[in-house]
């Protein structure tokens, strides 16, 4: 028999692929809006090897960081960015001159200029009109390129942002030089069809030479969003490792990836058996343990338990694999527990060269499930206890703040 279609072959032929760009740069943000998740924090040498590994691993773009946030955060730049790497280093700034001056020491070759457009953030957080918004912002893209470097222009929360300040304010900075343009859709509000709405408009509208986007996850919908963005012109998708980032985090690299292989067959020049590495990788220094369920590099991405699925995979992998565990860096796992059936522990007495009779097959399936139902929850139960307590106060404790309070005497009563 000729062997089953993959899952790229369910595709019509009308599927939107076509439209797709001819290079797409992947852009990842773990080291910036990544590093951006309460709590988490990366020393310059752990950004150093984690930019490392995202470069070998075939990642365009990397952001390194906002080096006008620190010291210890410059350091780290210009770390990343003088350590010869294949990807293009980036680096952040504000619409402020020593932002952009930051950027300039640091030695990255590229730069991303955010500023907020919504009348929300322009109103109640950054207390600009449009009109200082827009010269702010074409100062800094000036200072950008007249200093050589790669500029992206962002703002924050476009996609809530009045189309005709959008279309003006892109229009101008694309205008003074930006070379690439960033829509945001900075608190995940958007769906794949009101983007798609949105950045039709956008092309039609702003006709950007090099368009990007950065979704958020707050409703989940960050990788769709993110494909979506693909087919209506953009080529330089933010992604991060892990879906890290703000809240509930951004695109994540290894589904945005793997659903531009798997099921558009688009080659994103990325080695995806080494996924699985680079997730665990930024887990550890992240110290953010990876859901289980997660899409791609989840502990139970390639794990089945029930009996119809795991006899399923044995027979062949595409019943219930769309994605083959190998092209991720991922081993299938058969699980014995209480869903268990015949297949699974007819493959597990193979691996010490056994075979067992129908009524002692019977008899270990019975015993499994026995097992597994009697297990007791205190393990279970500690375990997410530990790893909720991390994430309910992260960053500093109360006791430690209100020492530094005292330390610099700080008596004044609230005005
Ligand atoms: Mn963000």
């Amino acid at each position: 028999m000729a062997e089953p279609p993959l899952v790229e072959d369910y595709h019509p032929a009308t599927a939107p692929q076509r439209h797709f760009p001819e290079s797409l740069v992947i852009w990842d943000e773990t080291l910036r809006d990544g590093e951006q998740m309460p709590g988490v924090h990366f020393s310059p040498e752990e950004k150093l090897e984690i930019a490392t590994l995202l470069s070998e691993i075939g990642v365009g773009v990397l952001n390194a960081g906002i080096p006008v946030v620190s010291d210890e955060e410059a350091r780290a730049v210009r770390l990343v960015a003088n350590a010869g790497l294949k990807a293009k280093v980036l680096a952040a700034a504000r619409t402020v001159p020593k932002d952009v001056d930051a950027v300039i020491a640091s030695g990255a070759s590229h730069i991303a200029i955010f500023v907020a457009a919504s009348n929300i953030h322009l109103q109640y957080k950054l207390k600009l009109s449009q009109e200082e918004v827009l010269q702010a912002s074409l100062a800094a893209v000036r200072r950008a390129k007249d200093a050589g470097l790669h500029t992206a222009f962002v703002t924050e929360d476009t996609v809530r942002a009045p189309f005709d300040f959008v279309e003006r304010l892109y229009t101008a900075v694309q205008d003074a030089g930006a070379d690439r343009l960033v829509v945001a859709d900075t608190v995940g509000i958007m769906t794949p069809l009101t983007f798609r709405w949105y950045l039709t408009e956008f092309v039609r509208r702003v006709k950007p030479r090099d368009l990007s986007v950065h979704c958020h996850n707050d409703f989940g919908l960050a990788t769709a969003n993110t494909i979506t963005a693909l087919e209506c012109g953009a080529r330089a998708p933010h992604v991060c490792v892990n879906g890290l980032g703000e809240r509930a985090g951004n695109a994540s690299l290894e589904e945005v990836v793997m659903a531009l292989e798997s099921l558009y067959g688009v080659r994103t020049g990325i080695r995806t058996e080494r996924l699985l590495e680079l997730s665990r990788l930024v887990e550890d220094r992240a110290g953010v343990p990876v859901a289980a369920n997660k899409a791609i590099v989840g502990y139970n991405a390639f794990s089945h338990e029930a009996g119809i699925h795991a006899h399923g995979v044995l027979a062949h992998t595409l019943t219930y694999e769309p994605i083959q565990p190998e092209r991720v860096g991922q081993q299938r796992r058969l699980i014995l527990g209480k869903h268990t059936g015949r297949a699974a522990v007819v493959e597990k007495l193979k691996e010490r060269g056994l075979a067992a009779t129908d009524a002692e097959l019977a008899e270990l399936v019975r015993r499994i499930k026995a097992v597994a139902e009697a297990e007791t929850k205190d393990d279970v139960a500690r375990f997410v206890r530990t790893y909720r307590s991390r994430f309910e106060r992260p960053g500093l404790s109360d006791a430690e703040f209100w020492s530094m309070v005292e330390a610099l005497g700080i008596r004044g009563g609230a005005a």
